[in-house]
């Protein structure tokens, strides 16, 4: 993992350097952030692997920044708080957070999660070199070269565009996505059909991989702007 980028947001300036100087001991290169407009512009104007994101900040909080960045990127974020209702709050919310760490943590722990979920985001995205064309998400089971779909271990039969069109959203997890993205992304330009012709699709594939489609687990609809797929 060395070399992978990690933004610190932190308005602590003490627990901010004591989390950098763990994570750089472990190898990883980190910027720190100390207030909520600068680690929100930075965090969408720079790449990194991983973020870790303070709640309670000067400026925008950790809640909005999460929001935000989640809005444009799939970046996991390790959100840290003081507060137990912060906990509910990051739950509740759905904003996309990938994990959370209470403070007062130790940094061991602190970086076993950080590479923990970086190990993960890589599995997801197949963005290390040993490349894997199997996705698997809980029961979900995605072959991409053999073009085949399982769920809890049942072969399950999907048409090109569900299958582009399921596969792509899985490749992106937690990040949202509009109708017309979608539309862009799977279907020619030329070809005939709208934004709705997502939507019908989506719903096919939910009737294929969901449990309960009123209860999706895997591609969530966020309301008035498209959908994302669940980690
Ligand atoms: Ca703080």
């Amino acid at each position: 993992m060395a070399g992978k980028k990690i933004l610190i947001v932190e308005d602590e300036i003490s627990i901010a350097e004591l989390e950098r100087d763990y994570l750089e001991l472990s190898g990883f290169s980190v910027d720190m952030e100390a207030d909520g407009d600068s680690g929100l512009k930075t965090a969408l104007e720079k790449d990194y692997d991983l973020i870790i994101l303070d709640i309670m900040l000067p400026g925008t909080d950790g809640f909005e920044i999460c929001r935000r960045v989640r809005e444009q990127k799939d970046t996991p974020i390790l959100m840290v708080t003081a507060k137990k209702e912060d906990i509910d709050k990051i739950r509740g919310l759905g904003l996309g957070a990938d994990d959370y760490i209470t403070k007062p943590f130790s940094p061991s722990e602190l970086v076993a999660r950080v590479k923990a979920h970086m190990s993960r985001y890589e599995r997801l995205t197949g963005s290390e070199k040993n490349h894997n064309d199997i996705i698997e998400i809980r029961g979900l089971k995605i072959d991409k070269t053999a073009r085949r779909v399982w769920v809890d271990g049942t072969e399950k039969q999907f048409t090109t565009k569900e299958f582009d069109l399921l596969t792509f959203l899985a490749e992106h997890p937690n990040h949202v996505f509009t109708k017309e993205e979608l539309f862009r992304e799977i279907w020619d330009m030329d070809s005939i059909g709208d934004i709705a012709t997502v939507t019908v699709h989506i719903k096919k594939i939910r009737e294929k991989i969901e449990y309960n489609t009123a209860k999706p687990q895997y591609i969530e609809t966020i309301w008035g702007v498209g959908y994302r797929f669940k980690v």
